[in-house]
């Protein structure tokens, strides 16, 4: 299938690693100019190589932390009218909302809720005035299944699922699609911490438990990031004009329902 995205462009964010990069690298074999962004300059210097070599097309790299207003300044200056905008920040802390401050609860909105606001309504009206936008919101199968020690992560992100849900339909019929992709468990740096971290604490080896949350999923694995990058592209092509904010579970069958 042809895409229709070569020479396009795009800006992802949260890209040196895991389902940002795959993302970044799924978009640039379509032919997609990349702008990807990270904190850390070294990894993402790293991954713009990887992904220009592999692919030929022009990838730029702004180091900086999108969920401040400077992070977000950079990026934009670098793309301030991109066909596509990938959204994403690290995830907030677990723990027990007692012990959560109003300060914590500040950082997971700014992170998973405010930060992605903040950016498309940066880029919106430029894909509007063009006809063509394509913004995907990396969010979490805990919006549709709450994770108990993910309260921030659950709260955050359910607040931009709402949003998106209202802002996606006043946009539509721009060919401007706002949907969100919901990973269950991706073997990326984040699963192997959260993996090692559960291992320590059950006196368990990482592999053992990276094992167990593989047979916990119906599909009998945990999933390929290269996976998650090939969702992304599909809601970025010209041919997803007609799906519209939707949220999109790739978790191998974990969540039981008859119907999403
Ligand atoms: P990852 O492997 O740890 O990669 C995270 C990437 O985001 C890195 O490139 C990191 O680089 C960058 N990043 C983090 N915070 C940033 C910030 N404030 N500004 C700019 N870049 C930032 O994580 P992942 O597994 O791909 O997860 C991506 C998102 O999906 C997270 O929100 C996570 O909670 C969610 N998620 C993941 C899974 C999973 O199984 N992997 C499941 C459910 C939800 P720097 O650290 O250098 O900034």
């Amino acid at each position: 299938m042809d895409t229709g995205l070569k020479g396009k462009t795009a800006l992802v964010c949260a890209a040196s690693k895991g389902l940002g990069k795959a993302c970044a690298m799924a978009l640039a074999q379509e032919g997609v100019n990349v702008v990807i962004t990270a904190r850390g300059a070294e990894a993402l210097e790293a991954t713009a190589a990887e992904i220009r070599a592999a692919t030929g097309v022009t990838v730029i790299a702004v180091a900086g932390d999108i969920t401040t207003p400077e992070g977000r300044a950079a990026a934009l200056a670098a793309c301030p009218n991109p066909d596509i905008l990938v959204n994403n920040a690290g995830g907030p802390p677990p723990g027990d909302f007692r012990s959560w401050e109003r300060a914590d609860w500040i950082a997971a909105l700014d992170a998973n809720m405010l930060t992605p606001i903040e950016l498309i309504k940066s880029v919106i009206d430029g894909m509007i005035a063009k006809g063509f936008g394509r913004i995907v919101n990396i969010t979490s199968g805990s919006v549709k299944s709450p994770i108990a020690t993910l309260g921030m992560s659950n709260g955050a992100r359910a607040g931009l699922t709402g949003f998106v849900g209202g802002l996606s339909r006043q946009v539509a019929k721009h060919n401007v699609t706002i949907n969100n992709l919901l990973p269950g468990p991706f073997l990326t740096d984040r699963l192997r911490a959260n993996a090692k971290a559960a291992a320590e604490a059950a006196g368990k080896d990482v592999d053992v438990v990276l094992m167990e949350r593989a047979k916990a999923s119906p599909a009998g694995r945990v999933g390929d990031p290269a996976e998650f990058g090939a969702a992304c592209v599909f809601l970025c092509s010209a041919q997803s004009g007609f799906i519209v904010g939707q949220n999109l579970l790739l978790d191998g069958g974990a969540f039981n329902a008859t119907m999403g």
